[in-house]
Order: C-alpha cells, then structure tokens, then sequence
C-alpha cells in the first residue's frame, strides 16, 4: 500500500516542502506520497480525523494551523507542548501526536551561525507568530540569558512571554513596543539578530533601518532567501544566515519521525536550492508573491 503524508495548511500551493519531501522518498525507494492540502479552518478537524487512517505515516502542519491542531492530536512532545505549535504530526496506530521539529531546526541554524564563536546570551527576536515560538523555546534552551521580542501587535508578543512564563523563570523574557528607536537602542547591546517576521517574504523591505545594524551582530531570517535585512546586515559587516537551514532541518528531523529513516540531507538540499533557482522563498505554504531584491539570485 502506498504510504501517504499531507501538508495541512491554508493556502498550500507554494510549499518547498512538498519536492523536499517528495524527493527524499523517492531517493530512498519509500513507497509514500507527499500531498499538499489546503483546507480553510473551519476544515480542519476534519482533515485530522482522516489521518487515523493506516495508509497515512502522518503529516506537516503550517500557515495558519499550527497553534490550532494542539487539541486535536491524542499527544504531544515536549516541543510542542512548550511552544504550543504543532508543524509534524505521526501515527502510533489510531493514535496523533504533534510534535514540533521547527525547534531542532532552528538549533541547527544558530549552531552553524555562531560556528566556533562563544554562543551569545542576549537576542532580539522580531516576531510573534508560530515561528517566532519555536525560536524563543530554542533560545530559552540554548541557555540565553536576555532575549527581547519585539512584535507589530504588542499583545501578541506579551502573550508569548507569558506563554513560556515557566521555562524561562530563569531567565530575562520581555515583550517590547514595535519602535524604530527602541530596536535600534536594544540592537546595539546584543550580538543576535533573528527575523521571525514575514516581512521580507513578498517585498524588497526590511524590518529593521539599515543604521541599526553593527559589525558585532549575528543575523538569522527565517525567510529562504537573501533578504533586505540580510544584505544591510552585510554591508554593516555582520554574519548572516537565511532560513534554508532550518528548513532543511526541521523537514529532515520530520522524514525521520514518519519513516524511522535518517533522512537524505543532500537530495533534500539540492530539491530546496532547485526551487530557490525556480523563484520560490517562504518555506511555508503561504503565497510567495514575486520574488523581490536578490531573491531570484
Ligand atoms: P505567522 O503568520 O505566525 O507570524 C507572522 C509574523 O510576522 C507576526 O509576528 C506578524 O506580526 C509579523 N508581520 C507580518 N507582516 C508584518 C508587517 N508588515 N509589519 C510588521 N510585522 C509583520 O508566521 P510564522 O511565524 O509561521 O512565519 C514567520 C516567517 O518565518 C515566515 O516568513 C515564514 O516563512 C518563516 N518561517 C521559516 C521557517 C523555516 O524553516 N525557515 C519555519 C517557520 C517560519 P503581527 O503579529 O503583528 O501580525
């Protein structure tokens, strides 16, 4: 019987992960399909439900369900249940469970951006939404000391400092007003900078003046492609990184978890640097837009 994986999203029809997917099984002579569905909200129970089902070994979750599907899976890991966002779901027989491999990819990230230098403990975070989550549970694990969140809609990023209220006791967690002046005076004491904002994906903008940015920092998108934020970030002298990284590695830990298998990284990349070549940058299934700046590099 041919295995199956879907993706549950809202809209789908951009998605890197469905080559990715698609290619690893076939490089490693699995019998399973990748899908791609779009369902509205209101559909979504529905689609989940449906996963019970023996042909299914599971399934990603993204835009804008992730926060969504925590009640409706039977389990949940210790990432999803600390970030409250579910992007990969397996099948213990009739059994769901969540779990969260944004986490474990964005790690992958940061290591690979810091390399051989001392792990910072202060970062500004952009961003509130699912991604952001997984970025701060990284943080809050990877023993930072100081991290701001700063987010367009202030309650929600209050609401992310309150959500890891407990794991991050020890530590300094605050949510911050969205201002120019206040970004720029937290920027210049920290030494990591992560984009966990959409804003960069369809436009040629960035989320942060140019003038802010310093040698010292080390600057992480998570948007696939080579950025506004990105390219001031060099010309300032810093060390930057784009999502493709922790694409890789979130779908790569995702393969593992629905086939028991190490997951084929060098097919999944060469997949991921084809759709890049085609245009493509969000790594999720939200409308990609034209591809602005140098992403179509
Ligand atoms: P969400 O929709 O959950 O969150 C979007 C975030 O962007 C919110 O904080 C939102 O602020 C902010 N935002 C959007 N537009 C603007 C704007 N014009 N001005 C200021 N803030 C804005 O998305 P995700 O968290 O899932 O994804 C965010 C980004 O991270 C996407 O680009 C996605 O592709 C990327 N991502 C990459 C991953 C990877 O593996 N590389 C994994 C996960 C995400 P507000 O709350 O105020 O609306």
């Amino acid at each position: 019987m041919t295995k199956r994986v879907v993706l549950i999203g809202h809209p789908v029809a951009h998605s890197l992960s469905g080559a990715m997917q698609q290619a690893a099984f076939d490089a490693l002579g699995i019998d399973a399909t990748y899908e791609l569905w779009d369902r509205a909200p209101i559909a979504l129970a529905d689609a989940i439900a449906e996963l019970r089902a023996d042909d299914f070994l599971g399934a990603n979750v993204t835009i804008p369900h992730k926060e969504r599907v925590v009640p409706m899976v039977d389990k949940l890991t210790e990432e999803a249940g600390a970030t409250g966002a579910v992007n990969t779901i397996t099948r213990e027989g009739k059994r769901l469970v969540g779990h969260n491999t944004d986490v474990p990819g964005f790690k992958v990230a940061l290591d690979r951006l810091v390399g051989k230098q001392k792990m910072p403990r202060h970062a500004v975070v952009l961003g509130a939404g699912g991604g952001a989550r997984a970025v701060v549970y990284g943080l809050i694990t990877e023993g930072f000391q100081r991290v701001v969140v700063f987010n367009r809609h202030l309650h929600r990023a209050e609401g992310l400092v309150k959500h890891f209220g407990r794991s991050a006791a020890h530590m300094e967690l605050r949510a911050m007003p969205w201002h120019e002046s206040i970004i720029e005076a937290e920027l210049a004491k920290t030494k990591l900078l992560v984009n966990a904002t959409s804003i960069g994906l369809t436009a040629d903008d960035s989320p942060v003046t140019a003038e802010s940015l310093h040698g010292e920092l080390l600057v992480l998108d998570l948007i696939y492609s080579k950025t506004r934020l990105l390219r001031d970030a060099q010309a300032a002298g810093a060390q930057t990184a784009d999502g493709e990284l922790m694409l890789l590695h979130q779908g790569a830990a995702a393969f593992t978890l629905w086939t028991g298998q190490p997951a084929p990284l060098d097919i999944m990349q060469a997949t991921l640097a084809e759709a890049r070549a085609g245009g493509l940058r969000s790594a999720e299934g939200e409308p990609t837009g034209e591809p602005a700046g140098a992403a179509a590099e």
